[in-house]
């Protein structure tokens, strides 16, 4: 059984073809999945599930990195499917998920609503309709930096704030691994901080960026641009200078 499984979620928006990269980590006790997709996923990461002959079934936690929607979009239907699996966030964004507090990604939406050229002000609705639309769920776990969990393979809590300030990455210090969430994306097989115009304080996804270089880490996983592992000291360090 492979501990670590990296699941390619293909969809099309309608602006091209786009891939998702959930990552399930597995032992003979628990099955976990780090990041849950948009609304309406759950039958493309069960697929995604099948054909890396994983049986989904066998599902006990699911962690999410942050609350946004492509994060978080199917984590009510998992719970639906799925009563017994349990839920994992950070504290800090415990109450994200639960909707106990709005969403920061819809205020930073509803702050830019008025500053959005004319062109854009149907969008932008538009994307503030889908933040409302998230389906929020209670969190039964909540952990913080440098938490520590025995399950497949011991995979230890990083807090990485910056994308939002919950944010956390999830460190498998037994293989080496790295799951960022979107502390840090591949863009054109760059491994870079995701989508600058999301990140809500970009001076503290710096700061996360340097901290990962006290994790020994060979690969980094990507929920947006999949896998990453050349020299990735190096590549760390070059983001702290290209931003
Ligand atoms: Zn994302």
């Amino acid at each position: 059984m492979d501990n670590i499984v990296v699941l390619n979620v293909d969809f099309n928006f309608g602006y091209g073809e786009s891939t998702i990269y959930p990552v399930i980590l597995q032992d003979e006790n628990e099955m976990i999945l780090v990041d849950c997709g948009y609304a309406d996923f759950l039958l493309m990461i069960e697929e995604a599930a099948c054909k890396k002959h994983v049986d989904f079934s066998k599902l006990t936690k699911v962690i999410v990195t942050h609350h946004d929607y492509d994060h978080m979009g199917s984590l009510a239907a998992i719970k639906q499917k799925y009563p017994h699996v349990q839920i994992i966030a950070s504290a800090k964004d415990a109450p994200y998920v639960a909707g106990r507090l709005k969403s920061l990604r819809l205020q930073q939406a509803e702050q830019t609503q008025s500053i959005l050229p004319p062109e854009e002000q149907e969008a932008g609705k538009a994307f503030q309709n889908i933040l409302k639309s998230i389906e929020n769920v209670e969190v039964d776990i909540t952990v913080k930096d440098e938490d520590y969990f025995p399950w497949c393979g011991g995979i230890e809590i990083v807090e990485t704030p910056g994308h939002m300030p919950g944010h956390i990455s999830i460190y498998l210090k037994k293989f080496k691994v790295l799951i960022s969430g979107d502390a840090l994306a591949i863009e054109n097989g760059n491994l870079e901080i995701a989508a600058p115009q999301f990140t809500l304080d970009m001076a503290e996804a710096k700061e996360s960026v340097l901290k990962l270089l006290n994790y020994d880490i060979q690969k980094i996983i990507c929920y947006h641009g999949g896998e990453y592992q050349d020299n990735i000291p190096a590549a760390l360090r070059n983001i702290e200078n290209i931003f």
